[in-house]
């Protein structure tokens, strides 16, 4: 099963990927975190993309969408995976369709996350990562149970994303409605989208996207 899990940046989705992957067995695909392992390893990717990332800007969509046609190619995700921050243009949306028509598959599921950007602004700005593994807290809506330390993977490295500073974020959120808000009309033109109030607890979000799998 393919699915997609959207949303503005900060609307839960990777918070809510683990318990996706888990439900529908399906490996998790999220595009930013492959970005910012390149960026931690120095290759030449990482190197390519930092600019964008940076600004706040989207990476080029063909380097997107190859990288995630590689990934989808990958042993474990033959089954379907759950996609997390692509596709983010209507470009991106084309593109995997085509890929995955290509492939006998489709996309089987969409889960929009909806939260309006006030409360986006102050997650962000909360939000820490953990830079071995991805996972995601907060200072106060969830924060690991030692600090700055990984309740996922045990890593003692949950920092703040660079692109989580005020400014940074700012220019997501514009970005994110200037090129990306676009994709969800077209994804509901093609497949059944179903929309999930993202500002709920953290709890009751996982049972809501739960039951929409089915
Ligand atoms: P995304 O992957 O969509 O950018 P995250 O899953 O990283 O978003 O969540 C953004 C921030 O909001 C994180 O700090 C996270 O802990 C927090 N968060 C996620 N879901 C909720 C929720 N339902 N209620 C309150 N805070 C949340
Ligand atoms: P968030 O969900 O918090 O916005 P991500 O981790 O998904 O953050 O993405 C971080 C950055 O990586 C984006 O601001 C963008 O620069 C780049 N990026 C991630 N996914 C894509 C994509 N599908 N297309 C273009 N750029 C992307
Ligand atoms: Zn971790």
């Amino acid at each position: 099963m393919d699915i997609v899990l959207f949303g503005p940046p900060g609307a839960g989705k990777g918070t809510q990927a683990a318990a996706v992957c888990a439900a529908a067995n399906v490996p998790h695909v999220a595009t930013g975190d492959i970005f910012r392992k390149n960026l931690k390893e120095g290759t030449a990717l990482g190197q390519l993309a930092r600019g964008y990332m940076d600004r706040g800007e989207l990476v080029p969509d063909q380097l997107v969408c190859d990288l995630v046609a590689d990934r989808l190619s990958q042993a474990d995700a033959l089954g379907g995976a759950l996609l997390d921050g692509f596709p983010r243009t209507v470009v991106q949306a084309e593109l995997l369709e085509r890929w995955l028509t290509a492939h006998g598959r489709r996309i089987d599921v969409v889960l929009n996350l909806v939260v309006p950007d006030e409360v986006l602004v102050r997650r962000l700005s909360g939000r820490r990562t953990c830079r071995a593994c991805g996972a995601s807290y907060h200072v106060d809506h969830n924060p690991p149970r030692t600090a700055g330390v990984c309740d996922a993977c045990g890593a003692a490295e949950v920092v703040q994303r660079d692109d989580d500073r005020e400014e940074t974020v700012l220019a997501r959120l514009q970005t994110y409605h200037r090129e990306t808000a676009a994709v969800l009309p077209w994804l509901r033109a093609r497949v059944a989208v179903t929309d999930v109030d993202g500002t709920l607890p953290i709890g009751v979000v996982q049972d809501l996207v739960h039951s929409a799998l089915g």
